[in-house]
């Protein structure tokens, strides 16, 4: 590869960084010192480490709090990677700074779950206290910003303040008040943040005999392998030892398995085309839930590690895959924490490695870091991402079982697919399948925030209803009157009081035009206005679309404008004839755009026009 670099060079502690992350320079090509005799005049090999790309940028912003141009060029040279594409991977992601930033940084949630709970006025007093967003504060060593969802709604309002430094830290304030942001802030700047035992998520159903997949979380030591199996952790894998790739994949498929992650994807049909391609494939947790309304991976993965690492290696062992990957959304700094403790205990107790309990299986696993792209949860996007591009998504055929992670043949999962498996395993295919109702088997894990009392995580097997779901979780919070409720997250449904009586069985919601998606049950009391809701959502698709196909680029644009004109009371011709453009670019973006988030950017527009006539 010709790579021209510019003259800009690395500072000492970014030069650091980068070499701490993918150790010292070996040759005058990648950064050493040049000698003539060892190094030659014709550079050999190269450009096989791009995948460390991610790492390598998240090293830099997190040493440096940004990432500078001369950082930008020792990276790229370290990687063999051209400077122009290790820019415009780096310019990709919303956690990365390409212009100089305090090192502390508050980001402080505005999406809509945190909007029903006050991150309005949150963000208004620390416009008082701390300046505008993205102003220094706290001797200009710190700055505050407005981000998107942060997977944090049941503890709403929330921030996540990330620390750059030699020693970076990343610290949760969640439910958030404006003293307590600006004090986190002066301290982390003065340098005298102190570190804190890590906050978890209450789990509201904790305890309860009935539970399946949150059964072990808050009880279990997630530090202690030795505590998981105390609990029947790795069971399941000892049986599936015994029943072999082929039973396994039977099992699956008799438990009526879908992805829970919103495609509904029969689980062992993927397993199964993968498994008959044979030859060299991968197994990836997506863990990169970044729906506005959902924290239902954050809490499995901070809670019980070990089961998503179980999951993936029966994965491993069903379609014969040597390595891993769980990536992980970058928001997530405890998740990941939690994770890689897992995966080295996991690693020293034979249960990862080159011979897995003596039992022939060799298969390891990686953990890669998101950093602030939602479109990155859109699997193909996932895969460009850990190879070490923009994360935008591929066209479809081929599918990842026939061409994904380094274009091998990959089984993707989310992280609630994968803690189904054992339980698959231990109860039997037949007998999980036989859990919920005929068309969706088994448990599916929701995510209750917004205006309910009891915000969290819930477990419930197929069948419940929305009022019942509701209910579960203490009921009505807010004002006690409802408006309507997000079903499925941002690219899902609003629906109306009148349909409570709904089963969230995928074919409960199919029949009311709605979709179950990542499992956001989000009711909204009659005191929130639904056109700001509407607003920020269109705000939130404009924001993160990748920008790759017209459809979306365009459409996500032109919709935000289109409605903000509706909310404000000023539509180009009439209200009548900017509905009808919105409608008509819906159908579009529908029609017309590579993936999902295109396809399904207008969803909730349109399920607020056909129920409430709110422009009128
Ligand atoms: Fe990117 Fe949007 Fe096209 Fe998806 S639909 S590839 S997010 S531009």
């Amino acid at each position: 590869m010709d790579i021209h670099l510019t003259t800009a060079q690395p500072t000492a502690e970014e030069r650091a960084a980068v070499d701490r992350e993918l150790g010292p320079p070996e040759s005058g090509w990648e950064g050493a010192p040049r000698k003539i005799d060892v190094d030659g005049r014709i550079a050999a090999g190269g450009g096989n480490s791009r995948h460390r790309l991610l790492p390598v940028l998240h090293a830099i912003q997190s040493r440096a709090g940004w990432i500078s141009p001369g950082a930008l060029n020792y990276a790229a040279l370290r990687l063999s990677v051209a400077p122009a594409e290790v820019h415009g991977v780096a310019s990709f992601y919303g956690m990365f700074s390409l212009a100089p930033r305090p090192p502390v940084v508050a980001h402080v949630c505005d999406d809509i779950a945190c909007l029903t709970r006050g991150a309005d006025s949150l963000c208004r007093e620390l416009e008082t206290k701390l300046g505008p967003p993205g102003s220094a504060c706290a001797g200009g060593r710190a700055t505050w910003l407005r981000s998107p969802c942060l997977g944090l709604c049941e503890r709403a309002p929330a921030v996540l303040t990330t620390v750059a430094g030699e020693t970076p830290q990343e610290r949760v304030l969640a439910p958030a008040a404006p003293d307590a942001v600006a004090n986190l802030l002066r301290e982390a700047a003065e340098g005298t943040l102190h570190g804190e035992p890590d906050i978890l998520s209450p789990i509201p159903q904790a305890g309860q005999p009935q539970l399946r997949l949150l059964r072990r979380i808050g009880l279990v030591d997630t530090s202690s392998l030795d505590d998981y199996r105390r609990l029947g952790g790795y069971e399941a894998l000892e049986k599936a030892f015994d029943l072999g790739p082929e039973g396994v994949i039977r099992e699956v498929i008799e438990s009526r398995l879908v992805g829970r992650g919103g495609a509904a994807f029969p689980t062992g049909k993927k397993w199964e085309a993968v498994h008959a391609r044979r030859g060299t494939s991968y197994v990836v947790c997506n863990a990169d839930e970044s729906e506005p309304g959902t924290f239902k991976d954050h809490v499995v993965l901070e809670g019980d590690p070990f089961a998503v690492l179980e999951g993936m290696t029966i994965a491993a062992l069903a379609v014969g895959a040597q390595r891993g990957y769980i990536y992980v959304r970058g928001e997530y700094p405890l998740a990941a924490k939690r994770l890689e403790q897992a995966i080295l205990l996991a690693r020293a107790q034979g249960f990862l490695g080159d011979d897995i309990r003596g039992r022939g299986l060799r298969f390891d696993i990686e953990l890669r870091r998101g950093a602030g792209a939602y479109i990155c949860g859109e699997e193909t996007a996932l895969f460009n991402s850990i190879e070490g591009y923009r994360g935008e998504p591929r066209n479809k055929p081929p599918f990842p079982t026939q061409e994904g992670l380094f274009r091998q043949p990959t089984v993707v999962n989310n992280v609630e697919t994968l803690i189904n498996i054992p339980e698959i395993i231990l109860a039997g295919g037949a007998a999980y399948a036989r859990v919920g109702t005929e068309n969706s088997a088994g448990y599916q894990l929701f995510c209750l925030c917004g205006h309910v009392m009891r915000p969290g995580v819930y477990e419930i097997p197929f069948g419940a209803t929305l009022r019942q779901t509701i209910e579960l979780a203490g009921g009505l919070g807010g004002n006690g009157r409802l408006k309507a409720v997000l079903l499925g997250g941002a690219a899902g449904a609003l629906v109306s009081p009148a349909e409570l009586d709904t089963p969230l069985t995928f074919e409960g919601v199919r029949a009311i035009g709605a979709t179950l998606g990542s499992g956001v049950v989000m009711p909204l009391d009659d005191s929130i206005d639904l056109k700001r809701i509407l607003l920020r959502i269109a705000e939130f698709f404009r924001d993160e679309s990748c920008g790759q196909c017209v459809p979306c680029r365009v459409g996500a644009v032109r919709q935000q404008e289109s409605l903000a004109r509706l909310v404000h009371g000023r539509p180009l011709a009439s209200v009548a004839e900017e509905i009808r453009m919105l409608k008509e670019m819906g159908q579009a973006m529908r029609d017309a755009s590579i993936c999902g988030l295109g396809q399904t950017a207008s969803s909730v527009l349109e399920s607020a026009l056909h129920r409430w006539n709110l422009f009128l």
